[in-house]
């Protein structure tokens, strides 16, 4: 583990962003991977304990994409970071990007009755209006 990432994973706004990404993987694995092998979260974010005692349970699939994830939401160079979804950067592998798409499309609504009201009304709210902002763009 590199020292970088040992030190960014101390900064609260980290570890509350790593936690989101790993309930949302957690709810998308439980109801698109039912039929897989799940099983707690082995990486570095749950090694310097960022997941409290409750890991993420995933498939080695969404285990791989949430290992991807956490690199590169602790190396982030964005201050202040958008979403990874408006930000003109996109650090993420093409395939990752698609594969999280995904999570955050199943998860961000679901989201709401696993204890991310917030989180996940905020999530929804702000895409609409980017896709607004977006269509109002290539339409111009
Ligand atoms: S896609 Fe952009 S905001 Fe997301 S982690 Fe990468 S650089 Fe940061
Ligand atoms: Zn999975």
């Amino acid at each position: 583990m590199s020292e970088r990432f040992r030190e960014r994973m101390s900064d609260p706004a980290v570890v509350k962003d790593t936690r989101l990404l790993g309930d949302f993987c957690a709810i998308y694995c439980r109801g698109m991977h039912a039929d897989a092998v799940r099983t707690p979260l082995a990486s570095e974010g749950a090694e310097l304990g960022v997941y409290g005692r409750k890991l993420p349970v995933v498939c080695e699939e969404c285990a791989a994409l949430l290992r991807y994830a956490e690199q590169r939401r602790a190396l982030c160079p964005k201050d202040p970071k958008p979403f990874c979804s408006h930000c003109d950067t996109h650090c993420y592998r093409p395939d990752m990007r698609e594969y999280m798409r995904q999570v955050m499309r199943y998860a961000g609504p679901r989201s709401m009755v696993h204890g991310h009201a917030i989180d996940g009304i905020r999530h929804l709210i702000d895409g609409r209006k980017h896709h607004k902002e977006m269509r109002r763009t290539e339409g111009a």
